[in-house]
Formats: C-alpha cells, sequence, structure tokens
C-alpha cells in the first residue's frame, strides 16, 4: 500500500480535541487506501515546561538525564493518538523511538539519527495495522539511553521516517497554513508561498524561522522527500499549504524571499586576548567542549599584541560558555582581561538564492536599518543571506522595515 507520513506540532496535539481533529485527518487518507505513519510532537508547551524543570533542578545538567525527562511528552501524545484512532475503528498503536528502533549518536540533547529500523513496523503493517503512531523528537544511542533530537525535532523525526520507508509525501502539520515571507505572528504582510526551494528553507530555518527544524530541512533536500508544510486547523485539498521542493521546479522568484529572526541571541567579548596562533583553536575548542552552540565569530584589529574576540550564542548558553571560559582563565590555559555578555540581542536576516547573481542586497538592508534608526552590532554573510545582530528591542521593527523595502508582499 502506498504510504504517508503525517507529522503534527504541539498545537494540533494540544487537546484531546484537537487529537481527535488530527486523528480524522488521518482517517481521511487512510480511507483513501493509504497505510500512514503519524509523527507527533509534546502537547503545546509541555516540552517547555520539562525543560524549565530540568534547569531549576540542575542548571548544568547532565544532557542524558535531560533527555530523559523532556522525551516524556511525546510519549504521552503517540499513546493518545493510537487510542484515539482505535476508538474511530482504525488499526493503530504508538512506538517510542526506542521501540522503533530510531537509533542516532550519543550527542544527547542534540542527537542525529544514524539509522531508523523499518522491520517492525513494516511487519505490523503486513498484519494489517493502518496507521503507526511515533514519538517525535526522540531515539536511542549506541549505550542504550534515550536521546533527543533538539528542539522542533519532530519534524526530523518525520523527515526521516519518510526517507527511510519510502514514503509518498511527508506533510507537517502546524498551525499556519505554510512557509511564509516572514513569521506571519510579527509581520501581518506576510505573504504564503506555494513553493519554496529546499536551500532557501535551510537558511530560513538555521536562521530562526522555527516552522521546519533545520535538519529535517536538509535530510528532505538530500533524500528528495516531498516535504509539505500545512495547517492541521482547516479542512485540506492535496495542493494546500507550501511544498519545500527543487529550485528548479519554481518558476518565479525575488531576490529576498524571506527574512527571519532569531529572538534568543547572546553577544559575548573575550576582551584583550593575546593574538597569536592558536589562541582562536582554544576559545571555540572550550566552547564547543562546554556544549555552547557558536554562531557569528568576530575578531577585532588587534593592538599590542592583544585582540577582542566576539560571538554569539543562544541565551540559554551564555552559562555555560562563562564558566567554561573562566575555567579555562583560572586553569591559565587562556589570557584575557575580561568576558563581557550582552544577551539583549537579536540576529534579523534576509535570504534569498537570488543573491548569487545580485549585488547591492547588503547595502540596501544596511541603508533600511539605518533609516530605521537600528544600529548594528555584528554582521555575517554567506552566498544567499546577510544576518546581522541588533538590539531586541528594535527586531520586529527591523523583519517589517526589511519586508517592506524588499516588497515580499508581492510575488517576484
Ligand atoms: P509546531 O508546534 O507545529 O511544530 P512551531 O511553533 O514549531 O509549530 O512552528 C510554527 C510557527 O513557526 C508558526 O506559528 C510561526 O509563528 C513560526 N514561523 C516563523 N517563521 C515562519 C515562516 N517564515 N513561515 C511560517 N511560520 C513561521
Ligand atoms: N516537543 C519538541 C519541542 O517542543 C519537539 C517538537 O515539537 O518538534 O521542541
Ligand atoms: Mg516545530
Amino acid at each position: 500500500m502506498p504510504l504517508l507520513v503525517m507529522k503534527f506540532g504541539g498545537t494540533s496535539v494540544a487537546n484531546l480535541d484537537r487529537i481527535r481533529r488530527a486523528a480524522k485527518r488521518v482517517g481521511v487518507e487512510v480511507a483513501k487506501g493509504y497505510d500512514v505513519i503519524v509523527i507527533v510532537s509534546a502537547m503545546s508547551g509541555k516540552t517547555n515546561e520539562l525543560v524549565g524543570w530540568v534547569n531549576e533542578t540542575s542548571p548544568l545538567y547532565d544532557a542524558r538525564e535531560y533527555d530523559a525527562v523532556v522525551s516524556s511528552g511525546e510519549i504521552v501524545t503517540a499513546g493518545l493518538m493510537a487510542l484515539t484512532l482505535q476508538e474511530m475503528d482504525v488499526p493503530a498503536r504508538s512506538w517510542q523511538g526506542w521501540q522503533v528502533p530510531l537509533k542516532t549518536n550519543s550527542a544527547h540533547s542534540q542527537a542525529r539519527i544514524d539509522e531508523i529500523g523499518t522491520d517492525a513496523i513494516n511487519a505490523k503493517f503486513g498484519e494489517g495495522m493502518r496507521v503507526a503512531v511515533v514519538a517525535g523528537f526522540q531515539g536511542i544511542s549506541p549505550e542504550g539511553r534515550v536521546t533527543t533530537l533538539g528542539r522542533g525535532g519532530s519534524d526530523t523525526t518525520a523527515v526521516a521516517f519518510a526517507a527511510a520507508f519510502g514514503a509518498e509525501r511527508c506533510d507537517i502539520y502546524t498551525d499556519v497554513d505554510g512557509v511564509y515571507t516572514t513569521d506571519p505572528r510579527i509581520c501581518d504582510k506576510a505573504r504564503k508561498l506555494d513553493k519554496i526551494a529546499y536551500e532557501e528553507m535551510l537558511e530560513l530555518a538555521s536562521l530562526g524561522a522555527k516552522v521546519l527544524q533545520t535538519r529535517s530541512v536538509e535530510l528532505a533536500m538530500r533524500y528528495k522527500v516531498k516535504l509539505r508544510v500545512l495547517s492541521s486547523f482547516e479542512e485540506q485539498s492535496d495542493e494546500a499549504g507550501t511544498l519545500v521542493c527543487d529550485e528548479e521546479e519554481i518558476m518565479e522568484s525575488n531576490v529576498v524571499n524571506g527574512v527571519a529572526y532569531s529572538r534568543d541571541e547572546a553577544k559575548l567579548t573575550c576582551l584583550s586576548v593575546a593574538d597569536r596562533p592558536g589562541i582562536a583553536a582554544t576559545i571555540f575548542t572550550c566552547l564547543s567542549d562546554a556544549g555552547v552552540n557558536v554562531d557569528m565569530i568576530v575578531q577585532n584589529i588587534s593592538e599590542d599584541g592583544r585582540t577582542d574576540m566576539t560571538f554569539s550564542c543562544p541565551t540559554d548558553q551564555v552559562k555555560r560558555a562563562e564558566v567554561a571560559l573562566n575555567g579555562f582563565k583560572e586553569k591559565g590555559e587562556l589570557n584575557f582581561a575580561e568576558l563581557v555578555a550582552d544577551t539583549g540581542v537579536a540576529k534579523v536576516s534576509v535570504v534569498g538564492i537570488g543573491m548569487r547573481s545580485q549585488s547591492g542586497v547588503a547595502a540596501k538592508m544596511f541603508r533600511v536599518l539605518s533609516d530605521e534608526g537600528v544600529n548594528i552590532k555584528v554582521i555575517t554573510t554567506s552566498e544567499i543571506k546577510i544576518s546581522v545582530l541588533i538590539d531586541r528591542k528594535y527586531m520586529e521593527l527591523a523583519v517589517q522595515a526589511l519586508h517592506d523595502a524588499f516588497e515580499l508582499d508581492k510575488a517576484g
């Protein structure tokens, strides 16, 4: 039988009514003749609550126990979804990550998928099961411990299942009806895209557009998974939502196709470090060993053999970074005058594959920000994106001004 993967995010399974509504959508596809793998998130707010409990119990927590706690939300919804389907006379059962098994590496809280076993689920489909409900976001490490795939990781579970089982399509049901030019929650003029290229979606996701987890887009691109984002709150046709696809499938495009933001960024500076070979390696090895995800990096002009090293990371990792770097300093492995943290910044980025062939986007972006009186603290660019770090209080203003200036409300 043809197979579909359908993933329901937190707001789509937020309570029993919503689970019933989602189960009905699944029932529609089963009635059409599909076997379905349903991937569920935890009920909305649940994972945040669990993360909060972990942080309160142990600020520099053991990531293996973090995973043990935060993976529990999806276990509840998987069971409830299977029960709801059974009540509708759809043969279904739930699967936790380790039961599948979804094997990952040992990078707790940010694990990567190594392999998905298909035999057990396929055997059950062979016995007449029509829906396998899988708890998203979780797997099992080589050591036999529960792992999680990073926040938003159920999207990645869904795409990985679609690839492993050769599904006809992977539908991501969420609380918006597709991918927009920017987050419709902070920009009224955001426009829904019918199609978006994998590469643009990858940039938008990695720059903060949380509608899809970055890794899920990477996997979809690599395994050519037909990936669709659509609303679980509206009746859906087969063309609804946004299709994430190859660049060649898109006829029209603007130079800039999206604006992304990431709210909880922090900027840290090691003031006056020795400017000699090996220092950058020492600083960033220290941070990586401490599990800090460094994003932007700037090294200032050196004076008198000393320099300032600035980097950004998520605000909730600042403490880790400070403990790690100050620890190195105390051990004499690193010498800097002071470590200063600015936890009130946000990152705003413009993305478009058209930037490869058109110049002037950066100049325009910086002009727009300056006209709004927004000071730029750090800049990074790649072939198809430009990102700036600015004061968080200007974030929404900057997103809206850039959306207007690049005329994203109009189709290209
Ligand atoms: P789910 O719980 O279904 O996984 P998420 O909250 O992770 O949903 O992702 C959906 C949210 O992503 C939307 O509610 C929206 O606020 C946000 N979002 C950010 N950028 C975009 C964008 N470019 N297009 C659509 N949604 C976006
Ligand atoms: N529940 C997890 C989270 O909130 C995974 C997901 O929903 O994708 O991050
Ligand atoms: Mg999500």
